[in-house]
């Protein structure tokens, strides 16, 4: 007999897992839930093409519709180009490739009420039965984490005349700071179109729009753009991860007899960057590649597994959160920063990748530290912050 899987959620995760599951498992009867008007909702994902190996680029590789072989940083007394290529996806084109291989198996602008391990309840009150059910709703409250917050507000824009640019600026830090630590992150789209975002590393999620919108407005006049036209616009606060427990985390995460969470509502994410399009693939790929009869609770402990491993292995990542927001003062994030985009750049690749050697982990730490001595110490143990929260 046929089984059913419902995703609840056609964002980042509910999509790839979706697209994976219809490549690799044709024997399931599947169907994505989405709220909104369209798959994806607002976004441009972008990552680092080394941050995806094998079958996680082949399957993010049909949504990319923006790459570029290299990428710049610059900072008050330095810049640097790096030869590692740069990849976005932005949601219409994401939508219209989900379409694509989804089809019917889609239904757009219906809410779920309730999502439990048996099936979903819509807002209508139609209620689906399913085999197993992934909750992919994106960000919820989690317990047993510290978090700090990458946020943003991006304007996608059209010039009078061309930028000149030829590849994405991933940290432009010469600007005035605020809130922490500020950048403007750049991807030229074409020739005079260009994202332009104002980031902040800061202690709180919230957004001043007015006043980031007022900021991006007065650094493309401090580069000689004149900007005709706003296309599209976007923001965000990312969560980063200083410290976490991750039995409470996952507790809060998949309570019982509830669906298999996925994407950022599973602590999903690089803890250093809040980015989660690298595990959100390789996530897909793990449940679509288990064997026989689904379950909820089946794939649930598989993803359990799978989350776990990843919160072992980013320990070092949530150290240097830690560095970064509880040992220094927020005007010396600029400098830790700065320092580490003059590290070797198959360490920096490695690092965003979650695939650092314990060797670099090392050379990321020693140096002239950036943060005093014993403010350092008093925050190395994840416990100690997880208390002090
Ligand atoms: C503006 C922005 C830019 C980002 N840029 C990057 C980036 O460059 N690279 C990167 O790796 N990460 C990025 N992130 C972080 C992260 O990857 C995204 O937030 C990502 O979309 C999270 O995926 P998700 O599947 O967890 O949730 P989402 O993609 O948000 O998907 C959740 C989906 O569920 C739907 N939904 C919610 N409630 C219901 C309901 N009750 N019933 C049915 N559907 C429902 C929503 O409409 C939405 O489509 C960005 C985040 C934001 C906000």
């Amino acid at each position: 007999m046929t089984q059913r899987l419902i995703i609840a959620g056609g964002g980042l995760s509910g999509v790839l897992t979706a697209v994976a599951l219809a490549e690799r498992r044709p024997d399931i009867d599947l169907t994505v839930l989405e709220a909104g008007p369209q798959l994806g909702g607002n976004h441009t994902w972008s990552f680092y093409a080394t941050d995806v190996r094998g079958e996680a680029r082949d399957l993010v590789a049909p949504f990319v519709n923006h790459a570029w072989d290299g990428y710049e940083c610059t900072f008050q007394d330095f810049g640097r180009q790096f030869s590692t290529g740069y990849r976005s996806v932005t949601s219409d084109h994401f939508h219209q490739v989900a379409m694509g291989r989804l089809g019917d198996r889609v239904r757009l602008g219906v809410k779920a009420a309730r999502i439990d391990e048996a099936g979903v309840t819509l807002e209508s009150g139609e209620r689906l039965e399913a085999d197993a059910v992934l909750d992919a709703t994106g960000p919820r409250e989690l317990d047993g984490v510290v978090l700090r917050w990458q946020k943003f507000l991006g304007q996608e824009v059209r010039l009078t005349g061309p930028h000149g640019l030829t590849k994405p600026t991933i940290m432009d830090a010469r600007v005035d700071q605020h809130d922490g630590y500020r950048f403007v992150y750049l991807l030229p789209f074409t020739e005079d179109t260009l994202m332009i975002e104002d980031t902040y590393y800061a202690e709180g999620a919230a957004i001043e729009a007015e006043q980031l919108r007022g900021r991006i407005a007065d650094y493309a006049r401090s580069r000689g753009w004149t900007i005709a036209e706003l296309i599209r616009e976007e923001q965000g606060a990312l969560p980063l991860l200083l410290s976490s427990d991750f039995d409470a985390m996952w507790a809060s995460a998949a309570p019982a007899h509830g669906a298999v969470p996925l994407g950022l509502r599973a602590g999903l994410f690089h803890p250093v960057t809040g980015y989660s399009l690298p595990m959100s693939a390789r996530t897909a790929l793990e449940i679509a590649s288990m064997t026989g009869p689904i379950s909820t609770p089946a794939i649930r402990a598989r993803v359990e597994k799978f989350a776990r491993r990843h919160m072992s292995r980013s320990g070092f990542d949530r150290l240097l959160n830690r560095l970064l927001f509880l040992a220094g003062e927020p005007d010396t994030r600029h400098r830790v920063l700065a320092r580490f985009h003059k590290l070797p750049q198959s360490l920096i690749e490695q690092f965003y990748a979650g695939r650092l050697h314990p060797a670099y982990q090392l050379r990321i730490l020693v140096g002239k530290p950036p943060v005093p001595f014993f403010q350092a110490v008093r925050v190395v143990p994840e416990s100690a912050a997880l208390q002090a929260r």
